[in-house]
């Protein structure tokens, strides 16, 4: 599956360095198996070391110290790979809510399609506003200008 997946991904995602999968939530489930996966490795390695520890009364372990050590630099590889795929979830999520937002009409409340720049329902200018005097960002309905104080009655 990584072959497949590489390969392809790989061709269109090689130059933003980014994971193959496209979708957020297959990449953070994946990532998060992956980290609990390889906490259990790390728990199994430390009850053994525990066990033996106790069964002969030695502390010093070197090859399971070495697994541990292998387990937890992969750990924490997993640990990145899982924050980085939780962020780009909240990003997309974010995004959506945004486009969501600017979907819905200030004035009037009624959700508009996709790719629509005027309210179907009462044809109020959707979308970020922004002043049309200082182009500072308005909430939509803004009368005035938080900025300069232009009157940005025309725009809504
Ligand atoms: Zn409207
Ligand atoms: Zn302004």
């Amino acid at each position: 599956m990584n072959d497949l997946f590489g390969g392809l991904g790989g061709l269109m995602k090689g130059l933003s360095g980014f994971m193959p999968q496209d979708d957020p939530d297959v990449a953070l489930m994946m990532a998060g198996s992956e980290v609990s996966e390889l906490q259990k490795q790390e728990n199994e390695l430390y009850a053994l070391i525990g066990k033996q520890a106790l069964a002969q009364g030695l502390v010093q372990f070197p090859e399971l110290e070495k697994k541990l050590q292998l387990v937890q630099e992969n750990l924490s590889v997993a640990k990145a790979r899982l924050q980085s795929a939780q962020a780009e979830k909240e990003a997309k999520d974010s995004a959506r809510r945004a486009e969501e937002e600017a979907r819905l009409c200030p004035n009037c409340n009624s959700m508009n399609p996709e790719g629509v720049k005027f309210c179907q329902e009462c044809g109020v200018k959707l979308g970020a506003q922004k002043c049309a005097q200082c182009g500072a960002p308005l909430l939509p309905g803004t009368r005035f200008c938080g900025e300069c104080g232009a009157s940005n009655f025309s725009k809504i």
